[in-house]
């Protein structure tokens, strides 16, 4: 005992030098305070109240030997990309960690207020804890302290402002602060169409920043499987970082871990003593070392049994590590799970009498899921049919991809590992996202094409939402930054011939997004007097017209007004005071703050919405209608990231893409359009080009779909025969009327005097480096002088031969002028571009000389005066 006390005195004094070292010297470093530290911030997880030091040391030494281990080649490194390592934050704990910041930065402000009001106030500040507690006995603290005003120690509105500027910026944790986020919620939901929306919804951000270099967690990790959608990620920066949940994921929210302690305290665990570590199976529980077992096989059996019976929350991991000797239970939130189907003696546990069973019930009631006495799916999982398996447990299970799979483990027991199998794929095309899942066939194309597909998806257009023609008001409602919102709507839209199952329970049949179009464009402002500004008394107004609006300083929506170019649609002016105006005052009264249409833009008042927002100021929404025939140059695709806008398809299309599913798509289509129903292409089926064509045959046509063809000109038959059939197309946002864009002269930038850039600024077309090269290449050096210097930013400046240092010149009075040479007669014009005179006096302006020597060229030509 004595010894025992010895070195814990050792061990404490080492911590605390090394706080020391950290903190410095301040008053109450005692050892009891490194006993604290001890206790509380090391391994909080394991403990944080007296008595855990056994534990900890247990634990410490738990981990060293994991390094030895892994140091000797033991064991495996730890792999940072694993699903089982990672865990993800949804909107819960994104919240919680917030308001722990905010409550942190509260009670360091009541605090930092306390210690003003009262140097030792340190009892103060623990009865400002309490007060959250029990309030009455502030009352008394209050009566206490001198001149403690809880009113100014509390600020009411921290917590309320912090959520409300981190959910409207998007940056988590205060503004300018250490350890904040940025872009966590601002991102606006995509409405473009009904799968984009649900796209969106599943998606999943890596704070890894995007210029890493390292390749691997951008990479498909095997622990992905079934979790994360293979194919539907961003291209360029965010490739593999930005990710999507396949289907049927669940993340786990966390139950309580009570639950499990008690149980296991119940089944009986052995202490962990240094006898019994090398024999027994260590159990964990989210990670702390509860003690150890005889008979794991018993327990992790005895557990599960108690999951799929829902005695302890069916979202609870049990991982068995044969190897390690190890049992890990999971209870936290962040875990990436997916329903399985349980097997038993390589049947399902679910039978074909409990189908029927749930055929029974009403579809429509089943689809609900939060009726009680239909909770067809929560009946699933808590009769133990199916089962939530997380990452680190999906590895120690054994999963048969499809029931075909157990029937031959029924048939061939010896075989492998066919005897094995504790669970079954409720479907294999369940591994993918949202977007990938209404591509048909996906498992016959090259891989990429199914992620350029599943990001075009998004940008179809079709009907976004069934109560379209009412939305308006509510898109974007706090934010009136962005105020513009685009939306796309399919006249006609059409749905597929070809569908994949997992469509129909993303609605794609009722709110499909393929094959004459409709826009919308909304404008907001707030507050002032909306009136029709007049020209005698208003400042700053437009050049468009302001003949469209009425006497409200609106467009009128019923008449069906036209509008376009800078037409102005809502008219609004802000008063000026007299003080404001100085000198040219009189004149003017107001000022314009009206909003016109882009001048690219044109379209019919569609609907005109005024009201107040929440602080009761009135603000206007007018939407525009535009109708946009297809015409060339708009962009459409089929869904398998094959571009072209054509109904003819060229054969070079087909080999460089490997698209094999187009084709397959094709042909099914045909059949499907014969026999009046849908063809299903769902991935990881046994639908096969053979069954397809042989149905095609049965329709009375060529078994591949080849079809004789007569040309139209002639009436003479084509010598090949061509391959027909109908393909879904979708049509994509991007419309040449919206990119359509040429100048001659326009705007110029006020720094350099070059073109603007861009079509909404009406700017000019870029002559880049590369066209550049090209010119060079080509020789053409008078075109080339001409398109980066006459055409774009021509200047010309007098320069002093004697010093070249830019010169006065002015041309009225013809005097030139160099003041630091003395010099009026040997000045030169020279043209250069702005942006060089503006390099060399921004250079001039960094104490650079830069010279522009005119002189060797003014003697090679026989010695006359003469510009460059
Ligand atoms: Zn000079």
């Amino acid at each position: 005992m004595g010894e025992r006390k010895w070195v814990s005195i050792v061990v404490l004094q080492a911590v605390l030098s090394a706080v020391k070292h950290v903190v410095g010297w301040r008053l109450g470093l005692t050892l009891s305070y490194a006993r604290d530290i001890l206790q509380k911030e090391m391994l909080p997880h394991v403990g944080v109240e007296e008595n855990c030091e056994a534990k900890k040391a247990y634990y410490l030494g738990y981990i060293i030997h994991c390094l030895l281990l892994c140091a000797l080649g033991r064991r495996a490194v730890d792999d940072r990309d694993h699903y089982g390592n990672k865990r993800l934050d949804l909107a819960g704990p994104l919240l919680g960690g917030l308001f722990r910041i905010l409550f942190r930065k509260l009670t360091r402000d009541v605090r930092g207020y306390a210690q003003k009001v009262n140097e030792n106030s340190f009892i103060l500040i623990v009865y400002i804890f309490i007060f959250f507690l029990y309030h009455s006995l502030v009352v008394q603290c209050v009566d206490n302290g001198k001149d403690f005003n809880l009113h100014f120690a509390i600020k009411a509105n921290t917590i309320t402002s912090g959520f409300k500027y981190s959910l409207a910026t998007g940056n988590w944790g205060q503004s300018n602060a250490d350890g904040t986020r940025a872009g966590v919620s601002q991102v606006v939901l995509n409405r473009l169409t009904y799968a984009s929306t649900l796209s969106h919804l599943r998606r999943l951000n890596s704070p890894i920043g995007r210029e890493g270099k390292s390749a691997k967690p951008r990479q498909l990790h095997n622990s992905q499987w079934g979790m994360m959608c293979p194919a539907e990620t961003p291209e360029g920066q965010a490739c593999g970082l930005v990710k999507n949940l396949a289907l049927m994921v669940y993340i786990t929210v966390g139950s309580p871990l009570e639950l499990v302690l008690e149980f296991l305290e119940e089944f009986g665990l052995d202490e962990i003593t240094s006898a019994v570590i090398s024999e027994a199976t260590k159990i964990f529980v989210n990670g702390q070392w509860v003690g150890m077992h005889y008979d794991p096989d018993n327990l992790v059996k005895i557990l599960r049994d108690l999951r799929r019976k829902s005695d302890i929350h069916t979202e609870v991991a049990v991982v068995r590590d044969i190897g390690l000797k190890e049992v890990r239970i999971y209870t936290d939130y962040g875990r990436c799970s997916r329903p399985l189907f349980i097997v038993d003696k390589q049947k399902l546990f679910i039978r074909k009498k409990d189908i029927q069973k749930l055929k029974k019930k009403d579809i429509q009631k089943l689809q609900q899921r939060e009726s009680p006495e239909y909770s067809g799916w929560r009946d699933l999982v808590a009769n133990g049919f199916i089962e939530y398996i997380d990452t680190e447990e999906e590895e120690t299970a054994m999963i048969s991809m499809t029931i075909n799979d157990l029937v031959s483990g029924r048939l061939k027991p010896g075989e492998s590992y066919l005897n094995t199998y504790t669970h079954c794929e409720i479907h294999p095309s369940l591994i993918l996202g949202v977007c990938a899942s209404t591509i048909p066939f996906p498992d016959h194309n090259q891989s990429p094409r199914n992620t350029y597909q599943s990001a075009m998806g998004k940008q179809a257009m079709g009907i976004y939402a069934t109560n379209f023609q009412s939305r308006m008001a509510c898109e974007k409602f706090y934010s009136f930054s962005h105020y513009d919102t685009l939306a796309h709507v399919l006249y006609y839209p059409q749905k597929p011939l070809v569908t994949t199952r997992a469509m129909e329970h993303l609605h794609f049949r009722q709110l499909p997004a393929g094959i004459v179009n409709e826009e919308k464009k909304m404008g907001t402002l707030v507050k002032e007097d909306f009136g029709r500004p007049d020209r005698a008394n208003t400042m700053g107004m437009r050049h468009g017209s302001y003949d469209k609006l009425d006497d409200d300083g609106l467009v009128p929506p019923a008449s069906g007004t036209r509008v376009g170019g800078e037409d102005v649609i809502i008219g609004k002016t802000t008063p000026i005071s007299q003080d404001d105006a100085q000198g040219q005052a009189s004149r003017y009264t107001c000022r314009d703050h009206s909003t016109s249409l882009r001048h690219s833009e044109n379209g019919m008042v569609d609907q005109v919405l005024l009201t107040t927002n929440a602080d009761r100021l009135r603000f206007v929404k007018v939407r525009v209608r535009s109708v946009r025939i297809p015409q060339i140059g708009d962009k459409f695709s089929s869904r398998h990231g094959n571009i072209p806008g054509y109904y003819c398809q060229p054969p070079h299309a087909i080999p460089s893409r490997m698209t094999i599913g187009q084709l397959i798509e094709c042909i099914m289509g045909k059949v499907a359009a014969h026999m009046g129903k849908e063809g299903d292409a769902t991935p990881f089926t046994d639908v096969t080009v053979d069954n397809i064509s042989r149905a095609l045959h049965k329709c009375g046509y060529q078994m591949r779909g080849f079809e004789t063809m007569y040309n139209g000109h002639t009436g003479r038959r084509l010598s090949a025969m061509i391959f027909l059939g109908p393909t879904y197309y979708q049509r994509l946002k991007h419309m040449v009327d919206d990119k359509i864009h040429s100048r001659g002269r326009g705007p110029v930038q006020i720094l350099t005097r070059q073109p603007a850039e861009g079509r909404s600024r009406d700017g000019g077309l870029r002559f880049g480096e590369m066209e550049r090269d090209c010119m060079i290449a080509h020789g053409a050096a008078h075109f080339l002088k001409e398109r980066l210097f006459d055409q774009s930013d021509a200047y010309r400046v007098h320069v002093c031969e004697r010093c070249g240092l830019i010169a006065i010149a002015n041309l009225k009075k013809n005097s030139f002028e160099c003041r630091g040479c003395k010099n009026k007669t040997d000045i030169v014009q020279v043209h250069i571009p702005y942006a060089c005179k503006l390099l060399f006096q921004e250079l001039m302006s960094m104490a650079i000389t830069p010279r522009m020597l005119t002189k060797d060229v003014k003697q090679a030509k026989d010695g006359k005066k003469e510009g460059v």
